[in-house]
């Protein structure tokens, strides 16, 4: 059930309650630059199955553990590396996930991953918190596996109506999932495109290698923790190269249109989502977008696939899955 006051302001009142929550082992949704998380002691192995349980999400999807500090961050690890260092100093706080090797002592989260995901997000409200608890805190999307990403306290108690709390921090600002690099190979290696493009990271890093994340004909493929299906809309979805050729008769209707500015324009007019051509605008868009359809009743939703560039390689990833 609901109540008004699941979703609070994060002002001393809402962070002490979400720090009681956290410590008896529950669950607090909070605001970070990326997506709403939902957040819980990461190393309290009841805290992070009631993550799992409430989100539906598959056991085999390790979570990222977000810190507020480098230091707290290194004690997470058995090794690391140099460029853990540079990354962190360039990126840190922001949308950038590292994954290193796992230090041996730790319980809870991905207990039996050799690796650990680590990030200090770069919100204020996410930061208060990790402060006020002092705990690192596991935080995957706070939505039901594999729909929309979150970027308001009200789509997190829409997808979530257990939440115990929210707080409220105001849409966020990038509105897309953080990069996720693996550290633990012999080059850097892309796990999951995000907020951070490749372009920003390969300055400081030199070159990254690529999972397989899209492949020569635009069709996705996972790479781990990643499943095809993921980011979806409740209505139909398809992704089309050009949206002119659509052939509604087989759609469920009504449908609608998700487009961007100076993309062909859209065969019909009702129910019409016009992002903005600019990559890291449209990814803030998005989620809120494709909520938007869900909420105005779109039985389909035809999207007009962005152009085959790195610099979409996040969005295209999440669409690619939206409509999978
Ligand atoms: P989410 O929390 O839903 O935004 O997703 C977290 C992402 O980080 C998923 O793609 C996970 O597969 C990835 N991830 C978390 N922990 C690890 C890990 N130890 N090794 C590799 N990927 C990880
Ligand atoms: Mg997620």
């Amino acid at each position: 059930m609901t109540s008004f006051s699941t979703i609070a302001q994060p002002d001393a009142e809402g962070l002490r309650r979400a720090v009681e929550i956290l410590r008896a082992d529950s669950v607090v949704a909070f605001p970070t630059e990326t997506v709403y998380g939902l957040g819980a002691n990461a190393f309290a192995e009841q805290a992070v199955a009631e993550i799992y349980r409430l989100k539906n999400r598959p056991s085999w999807n390790p979570l990222i553990v977000h810190v507020a500090t480098v230091a707290a961050a290194r004690d997470l690890a058995a090794a690391w590396p140099e460029v853990a260092d540079r990354l962190a100093a360039a990126f840190w706080p922001g949308p950038l996930t590292l994954v290193v090797r796992r230090a041996a002592h730790l319980a809870g989260v991905g207990a039996d991953n050799d690796t650990i995901a680590i990030r200090i997000p770069a919100h204020d409200v996410a930061l208060a918190l990790l402060e006020a608890s002092g705990l690192p805190l596991a935080a995957p999307s706070a939505n039901r596996s594999e729909s929309i990403s979150p970027t308001t306290a009200e789509h997190v108690v829409r997808s979530l109506p257990d939440v115990p709390l929210v707080l409220d921090g105001g849409p966020c600002s990038w509105g897309i999932e953080s990069t996720v690099l693996d550290l633990t190979t012999p080059v850097p290696t892309l796990l999951r495109p995000g907020a951070l493009p490749l372009r920003t990271l390969r300055d400081v890093t030199g070159s990254i290698a690529l999972r397989e994340i899209e492949t020569s004909d635009g069709t996705a493929r996972s790479s781990p923790g990643m499943s095809r299906r993921h980011y979806a809309p409740r209505a139909k979805t398809l992704l089309m190269r050009d949206l002119r050729e659509a052939d509604r008769s087989g759609l469920p209707a009504p449908s609608a249109i998700l487009t961007y500015e100076g993309a062909p324009p859209p065969p019909y007019g009702e129910m019409v989502e016009v992002l903005s051509a600019d990559p890291r605008e449209y990814a803030a868009d998005l989620y809120a977008a494709l909520h938007r359809l869900d909420d105005a009743g779109a039985a389909s939703i035809l999207i007009q696939e962005p152009p085959r560039a790195e610099d979409w390689l996040a969005v295209r990833d999440r669409l690619s899955r939206a409509a999978a």
